[in-house]
Order: C-alpha cells, then sequence, then structure tokens
C-alpha cells in the first residue's frame, strides 16, 4: 500500500540530460519514465511539474544581454519542451499522461493543452500523469516555485523534489569539503532562517503557506517507488522538522 495517494515531482531539467549534463539523453529520459510509469501504475497519482535547466536558464540570458524577462520567457520554452518529450516518453512506456502548458502555446501537434487546473484534476482523477510545463508562466520565478503551486492546487499530500543529491544538507554537498550535516527531517523555517538552497525561498515559503511536506531524494535506483512506499533516504521538510541529522 502506497503511504501517499497524490503526489507532485519536481524534476529538474537537468535530470534528463544524463551524464552528458546538456540536451536530453533517451536512456536517461526512458528511465525516468519508466520510474514514474511504474509508480503511476501502483494507483498513486502522479502530478510532474518539469524544469528546463539542461536546455537554458534565464539567468544565461545575462550574458546575451537579454533583457530578464525575456530570457525567462526562453527559460519556459526549454521547460515546454522537455515537457513534450516526458509525455512521450510516458506514452512509450505504457503510462497515460497529458502536458499542460503554463505558457500559451498551440497544441504542438496534439500533445499539450493550456493549463486548466480543473481539467488536470480531471487528468490525475482518470489515472493518467499530468506533466506541467511553463513554469508559472511569469518570469522571475522557478519551477520550484511551479512545483509548489501545481502541488497545492492539484490537493497533492506532499511535493518530492527529485535531485542529484540524496538530501538536504548544511552547505553545498558538491563542495571539495562536502556538504557537512545532512538532515534527516528539518522545518520550513530553519530551512529558510539558513538559507538552505536546495529550494528557492519563493517555492518554500508557498510550501510552508499550504502546508505541503517536502521530500527531497536523489532520483534514480528505484528511490521514487521507495520513498512513494513510505521508505527509502529522504529529507523531509515539513512544519514539525527537528533538525535532526546524521
Ligand atoms: N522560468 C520562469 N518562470 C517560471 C519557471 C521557470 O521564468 O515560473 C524560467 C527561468 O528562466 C528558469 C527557466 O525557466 O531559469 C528554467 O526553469 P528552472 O531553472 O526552474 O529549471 P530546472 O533548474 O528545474 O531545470
Amino acid at each position: 500500500m502506497p503511504a501517499y495517494s497524490r503526489v507532485l515531482l519536481k524534476l529538474s531539467g537537468e535530470s534528463l540530460a544524463g551524464d552528458k549534463g546538456f540536451g536530453v539523453d533517451a536512456a536517461a529520459l526512458a528511465g525516468i519514465a519508466a520510474d514514474i510509469a511504474a509508480a503511476a501504475a501502483t494507483g498513486v497519482a502522479v502530478g510532474v511539474v518539469i524544469g528546463g535547466g539542461n536546455l537554458f536558464r534565464g539567468a544565461e540570458g545575462e550574458a546575451l544581454a537579454m533583457q530578464r524577462a525575456q530570457a525567462d520567457g526562453v527559460g519556459m520554452l526549454a521547460t515546454c519542451m522537455n515537457g513534450v518529450f516526458l509525455r512521450a516518453a510516458l506514452l512509450q512506456a505504457g503510462c497515460g499522461a497529458r502536458m499542460f502548458s503554463a505558457l500559451p502555446l498551440g497544441d504542438l501537434g496534439g500533445a499539450c493543452r493550456p493549463y486548466a487546473r480543473q481539467q488536470a484534476l480531471d487528468c490525475l482523477a482518470a489515472g493518467e500523469v499530468a506533466v506541467f510545463a511553463g513554469g508559472t508562466g511569469l518570469p522571475y520565478f522557478t519551477t520550484d516555485t511551479a512545483a509548489a503551486l501545481r502541488a497545492a492546487e492539484m490537493g497533492c499530500d506532499a511535493l518530492f523534489k527529485a535531485t542529484k543529491v540524496d538530501g538536504v544538507y548544511a552547505a553545498d554537498p558538491n563542495a571539495p569539503d562536502g556538504g557537512g550535516q545532512r538532515y534527516d527531517h528539518i522545518s520550513y523555517a530553519e530551512a529558510l532562517a539558513r538559507g538552505l538552497r536546495f529550494m528557492d525561498a519563493t517555492a518554500l515559503a508557498l510550501a510552508r503557506e499550504t502546508a505541503m511536506p517536502i521530500l527531497l531524494f536523489s532520483f534514480g535506483a528505484g528511490n521514487l517507488g521507495k520513498i512513494l512506499q513510505g521508505g527509502g533516504v529522504c529529507t523531509r521538510i515539513d512544519a514539525q522538522g527537528a533538525s535532526a541529522a546524521k
């Protein structure tokens, strides 16, 4: 019996790039789709907010002398490209999926529809994965914030943030001296006060506001399935977090 019945999974664009670090890697994409399909097959309703960092981030616009709002527009387009890829890979994996874009786009050959909350709720109720692209549809935001927003709108039990690391650390886990203390459980307030960088502050504040627990874990090795069953290695961020560390 899964421990969660409805979750919002935030996937960074980077996760689609595999070891290449850029673009979309067919094997990485297929692996992710297989994990999501397996989760959906257990009866868990899954929404996915997909990032775009494997293709373009708004911050890269500075080097191109672009205005922030326009560079962010390109970043949102990148998330839409990933959304089309992810939906196709989910269908390939035998899993029903619809893509909803917060950014006005054409229907891209039947792949994409405009985001409409009720339609997305209907999609989840029908047992199909809802792929949310285009972030919030607004510049100056990130797909982390879009994930906190959709998790609340979809009435999810939790926001699952899949990353390259296995939890929240007191410092950058990729730094040469390691990440220091690792938290198993931490409160929104402490994470905000300590300025921990696992998620942007806007997203974290919205999760706190909506009392949405966040589970941060490293994708792959069947972790999604384990965490859905209530196990696996992750950091939980919620109102009660006790800053217990290993
Ligand atoms: N973006 C935006 N508004 C949003 C979500 C995303 O403007 O609501 C833009 C922003 O430029 C961001 C880019 O889209 O850098 C890609 O999203 P993000 O960096 O969150 O992707 P990830 O790091 O998760 O792959």
